[in-house]
């Protein structure tokens, strides 16, 4: 059986690899769907889809199954929003998610959702790595898997979120 596991990875943190670890013991092979495909160079989306693959790639060649990472773009109506992603991925039996706007159009759908468990949340998360990365905390680099840390620094990644988060003013 087959699982789907959606994310940003703004960047792909240790908390992502802990998840699909757990995932791995319950599916035979991974859909790992790269959202917001479309965006980058922004604060909140830094790195954009081929970068991310990128990072991710080394990490998931560490598990013990078969993975396909699937880039999605946004859709700007959320109403069919599954069917898009289904029409992008190979079918899949099981939707792993805990972000709640996800779960809830799968759940709709009639799609099996498990909710993996948190892994230290408040230093595993996006949004607080690319805070301390602004704030020059060098502290990111021990929450992600070595292989994004070097790929952030070779594509310049610090300086450009630097960059894009700056205002003209
Ligand atoms: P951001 O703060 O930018 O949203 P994020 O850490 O939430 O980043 P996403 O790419 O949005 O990363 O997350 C993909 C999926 O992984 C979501 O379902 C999210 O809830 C889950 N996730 C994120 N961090 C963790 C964590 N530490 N433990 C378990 N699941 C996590
Ligand atoms: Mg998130």
């Amino acid at each position: 059986n087959r699982g789907l596991y959606i994310g940003r990875f703004q960047p792909y943190h240790l908390g992502h690899q802990a998840v699909l670890q757990k995932i791995v013991e319950e599916v035979d092979e991974v859909v790992v769907g790269l959202g917001s495909a479309q965006a980058s160079h922004t604060t909140e989306n830094p790195f954009t889809a081929g970068e991310r693959i990128s990072m991710i790639w080394p990490a998931l060649r560490g598990l013990d199954a078969t993975c396909y990472v699937i880039p999605l773009v946004d859709m700007e109506r959320n109403a069919v929003w599954v069917a898009h992603v289904e029409a992008m991925t190979p079918k899949f039996d099981v939707v792993y998610s805990n972000n709640p706007l996800v779960v809830q159009l799968f759940v709709e759908a009639g799609m099996e959702v498990r909710r993996p468990p948190m892994y230290r949340r408040e230093v595993y998360s996006g949004t607080a790595i690319r805070r301390m990365i602004l704030a020059g905390d060098e502290g990111w680099r021990r929450l992600v898997p070595p292989s994004v840390a070097s790929a952030i620094e070779e594509i310049g990644g610090i300086d450009r979120l630097k960059n894009v988060s700056r205002s003209d003013q």
